[in-house]
């Protein structure tokens, strides 16, 4: 069987750099909260193009931070795609508050900047809710249509967080999602483009206010300078406690690896591209649709998803051929037992619903050579169904 991911190559690739990164850390004792983590975050700031970028948890913790700071609850509406992993939802009824699903565009997948429109003219006629945030996704790897998204925000007086777990290190037109969005949320879970070797998370934003409060979340609402500005505390300010929050660290062996494949990020970025370009002129006569990206976008092509009107025929004739595929996603969250009971966007989630049934993804990673993509491709073609 092809891999689906091979992040072992990469492993190689980087002939023990890790393993001593690793074994640094693990000498050095600074395990929590080590120099590696204040490196890395300054790192990946600079990568972002971010004024500052915090360590946590994971992806979903990520998630939570900004809504925390924001004071999000009971009443308030924040609008999400249904096509997304469950994350990007779950986080809104940790605070009481609602998700409103938002169906997304048929070409990118991403959210779809009219039924955005729909969804939150709708909460607001009907009044139960008030709406507070946009939460889009890069979904794939590709970035949200921001300036449609960013401008609908500002016409509402929404905050807008873009979960970039996925996406980290798309851009439109040079530009990382942070020049439109609040606050740009990711993962480093292994499978994501920039993994790691167990969980972790970043926040990147440009609000000083909102990087403090974060801060603060992300350590068991510690006070950070802004709490203080006005008296001194004289013991750690870990132990002034001025809000609630979360233990939300990112590890600093975690950080060590990061440091490591972020230095090598933006050429995978490339590989990947050029891997997705192949796989695109192979695939494009014999299959429905091969993901096209717009025109000025990059995507880090965090999967490689085509659509087959017989997508489950073509899954069960690749694992014959020793092709692994994947189905991201077969039921969306508005779908899901855990959500299907809240609110939707005016006219529904057609788009979405669609989608569940004929898309399906392949291998794609930073290591993927010709050979195996010729593999691949010849196994598509070979499907007489
Ligand atoms: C993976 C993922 C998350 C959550 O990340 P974790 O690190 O697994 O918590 C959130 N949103 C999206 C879109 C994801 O793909």
């Amino acid at each position: 069987m092809i891999p689906f991911i091979d992040l072992q190559a990469q492993r190689l690739r980087l002939g023990g750099k890790i393993e001593a990164a690793v074994q640094e850390v693990v000498v050095g004792g600074a395990w929590v909260m080590g120099p590696q983590v204040r490196q890395f975050e300054a790192d990946l700031a600079a990568f972002g193009q971010a004024k500052h970028a915090l360590g946590c948890a994971n992806g979903t913790d990520a998630l939570a931070l900004p809504l925390m700071a924001w004071g999000v609850g009971r009443g308030d509406a924040v609008f999400v795609p249904s096509f997304t992993f469950a994350a990007t939802a779950e986080v809104v009824p940790w605070f009481d508050a609602e998700p409103v699903f938002v169906d997304v565009d048929a070409d990118t997948y991403n959210m779809d900047p009219a039924a955005l429109e729909r969804a939150i003219e709708g909460i607001r006629n009907e009044g139960r809710l008030t709406p507070r945030v946009v939460i889009a996704v890069d979904l794939f790897g590709q970035p949200a249509d921001y300036p449609a998204i960013k401008a609908l925000c500002d016409k509402h007086g929404l905050k807008l967080i873009s979960d970039s777990a996925q996406g980290f290190g798309c851009t439109i037109h040079d530009a990382h999602p942070l020049k439109w969005a609040d606050v740009t949320t990711t993962s480093f879970f292994p499978a994501k483009p920039l993994g790691c070797y167990g969980d972790g998370g970043a926040v990147l934003t440009d609000d000083d206010e909102l990087a403090q409060l974060m801060d603060s979340i992300r350590v068991h609402g510690k006070a950070v300078a802004s709490d203080l500005k006005d008296g001194a505390f004289d013991h750690d300010p870990k132990y002034l406690n001025m809000r609630i929050g979360l233990n939300s660290r990112l590890d600093t062996i975690q950080a060590a690896v990061l440091i490591e494949k972020l230095k090598v990020f933006a050429q995978e970025i490339e590989w990947r591209g050029a891997a997705a370009a192949r796989y695109n002129d192979g695939l494009r006569p014999h299959v429905a649709k091969v993901p096209d990206v717009p025109a000025g976008n990059i995507s880090n092509w965090a999967q490689y998803t085509i659509e087959h009107p017989n997508r489950d025929g073509l899954a069960a004739h690749l694992k014959e051929q020793g092709v692994p595929t994947a189905v991201y996603y077969p039921i969306p969250l508005h779908l899901q037992p855990a959500y299907e009971h809240y609110p939707r966007g005016a006219g529904g989630l057609p788009v979405t619903e669609r989608l569940k049934d004929v898309v399906v993804s392949l291998p794609m990673h930073s290591d993927l050579d010709a050979a195996t993509q010729d593999r691949v491709i010849a196994a598509v073609a070979s499907f007489k169904g």
